[in-house]
């Protein structure tokens, strides 16, 4: 896979994530606090990162994008776990390292992947 096509396959699992988590609103955030345990949260972000900014995350990072904490699994529907695990599950056979880094830009993800498949 050459790095266009693994740009537009990023894109593609990245854009289908964010349409499941718009969807279900797993994390219910009121104001900047999400349903775990009303743990603050900023915009949508579950970690204190330097790609933060008042306008929520500005990389696009899958392997946040993908994550949703344990803690709360009780507190969603099936539909979305199944999606959830199965979008990962197509990521991961592309690249494990799309979805374990986190707080990681597009392009460090798309360069380290294909460093390792190569
Ligand atoms: S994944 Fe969990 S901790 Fe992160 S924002 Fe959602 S509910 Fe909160
Ligand atoms: S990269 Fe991850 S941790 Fe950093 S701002 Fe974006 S969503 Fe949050």
């Amino acid at each position: 896979m050459n790095l266009k096509k693994l740009s537009i396959e990023y894109d593609r699992l990245y854009g289908e994530a964010d349409k499941l988590f718009k969807k279900h609103n797993p994390c219910q955030f009121k104001g900047n606090k999400c349903v775990y345990k009303g743990a603050p949260r900023t915009n949508g972000c579950c970690g204190s990162c330097r790609h933060l900014t008042p306008k929520g995350c500005s990389v696009k990072c899958l392997g946040c994008k993908t994550f949703f904490c344990e803690g709360n699994y009780c507190k969603v529907s099936n539909g979305f776990l199944n999606r959830l695990h199965d979008l990962r599950e197509e990521a991961s056979q592309i690249s494990t390292v799309m979805l374990g880094c986190y707080q990681s830009k597009k392009e460090f993800l798309l360069y380290y992947s294909l460093s390792i498949l190569f």
